[in-house]
């Protein structure tokens, strides 16, 4: 069976663990730190700090903005669950809204009507890695019209004085936007590197801190301070002869990065521009070239004029097939020896959702374009032969099932 998306583990990462094992610190020390510094220079951003997940990041700057219960926080009908998850977690309030037909991003005009004096951030996603419109996003919550609505809550609220835009920039690094890289298009991006995502971890994320409305430096120590157990000090810090006393300073959570984890990233950050992306986008095009001329295909965008993505994912869609069709073709592609997946189900169809009141009919591009996608392998080690394989396998599975 052809893998969905394996990770590329090789020798320079098994090294570079092996290195971390033997240093005698294997928890959060020298290897995030250097991790954060480079992510730093590679996301064009003011300030990053690591944790277990993209997922903890999110939650975390919702929580440092302040969002709690009745709140609204908007985000697009298609994304993964945790950009949802967090916002329940903080007690406020999903407020999702639909997304472009031809990008799965979040409409920007869906933003604007969505908006409303209790709304505090916005959570676009760059689906696929596709950044979304930030220019007309960043440019929406300086409005007057929307400042005029915003009320201001914490002391963060008011040093701010407007909506949050914090991105889940989960599938995007590496992607660009007029000349600068994820992690720099809004106030705070939050990357992703789960096993599956384009740079991994195993488990990992990353808060990227780009408001210039504040010393980034300062939320820096804030935020570790809050994202391990509100201590203080780092186990780091507190190995330093004498050093052991440490306060709390507030009931902090625990997410931090560890060095294991961090040595995985040095490695892959390290080759990510010149290795991993032009491969994935060379797969991407070869998709794009063989598709191209199939009448039931609708290709994925990967560029436009001030934007270009990392190529997280490869979202092919199929013209006028009903869901189930969809269903039967991917079964077929499955029997046949391809693994592949679907992004996203709509998380307003999701039960949990739909007890809470959300109906995935009040978001019928997301449906429309849920029910026909299939998205097909990328990878680093995924060789020429077996992108030939993958064409073949979809169009055999198609013609199959549609005759
Ligand atoms: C993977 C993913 C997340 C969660 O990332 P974790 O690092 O697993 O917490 C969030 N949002 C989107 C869009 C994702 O694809």
């Amino acid at each position: 069976m052809l893998p969905f998306s394996p990770p590329r583990i090789d020798q320079k990462i098994i090294d570079e663990v092996i290195d971390t094992l033997q240093s005698g610190w294997i928890t959060t020390g020298p290897k995030t730190k250097r991790f954060e510094r480079n992510l730093e220079a590679y996301a064009d951003c003011r300030r990053v700090l690591c944790l277990n997940s993209a997922t903890a990041g999110l939650e975390t700057m919702l929580r440092w903005f302040g969002v709690t219960l009745g709140d609204e926080v908007i985000l697009p009908a298609y994304t993964y669950s945790a950009t949802a998850n967090v916002i329940i977690h903080c007690g406020a309030i999903p407020v999702f809204v639909d997304v472009n037909e031809h990008d799965f991003n979040i409409n920007v005009e869906k933003i604007r009507e969505a908006i409303t004096d209790k709304t505090k951030v916005i959570m676009p996603v760059d689906f696929g890695g596709m950044p979304c419109d930030y220019d007309a996003i960043n440019e929406m919550v300086r409005s007057n019209a929307i400042i005029n609505k915003f009320i201001a809550a914490t002391l963060e609220q008011q040093q701010l004085g407007r909506i949050l835009v914090l991105s889940d920039a989960a599938h995007s690094i590496g992607s660009r936007y007029n000349g600068k890289r994820a992690g720099s298009f809004t106030d705070v991006s939050i990357l992703s590197f789960h096993a599956v995502k384009n740079l991994t971890t195993a488990e990992g994320g990353a808060i990227c801190l780009n408001l210039q409305e504040f010393d980034n430096d300062m939320i820096y120590n804030q935020l570790s301070i809050a994202t391990l157990h509100g201590q203080n000090k780092d186990a780091l810090a507190k190995t330093q002869p004498g050093n052991w006393r440490y306060d709390i300073v507030e009931a902090g959570y625990k997410y931090n990065m560890t060095d294991i984890l961090a040595s995985i990233g040095l490695v892959e950050l390290a080759r990510y521009e010149d290795e991993t992306l032009p491969k994935r986008k060379l797969i991407c095009e070869r998709y794009n070239f063989a598709f191209a001329p199939c009448s039931w295909a609708i290709l994925p965008c990967f560029v436009s004029d001030e934007k270009e993505s990392s190529y997280h994912l490869f979202p092919l869609r199929i013209k006028g097939v009903s869901e189930m069709q969809r269903d039967q073709i991917i079964t077929t592609i499955s029997r046949n020896g391809v693994n592949v997946n679907v992004h996203f189900l709509p998380v307003p169809a999701m039960s949990y959702y739909r007890k809470l009141g959300y109906n995935i009919e009040n978001y019928p591009q997301a449906k429309a374009n849920y029910e026909i996608e299939i998205s097909l392998p990328v990878y680093f080690n995924l060789a020429e032969t077996e992108v030939e394989f993958v064409i073949k396998t979809v169009k055999d599975a198609v013609y199959e099932v549609l005759g």
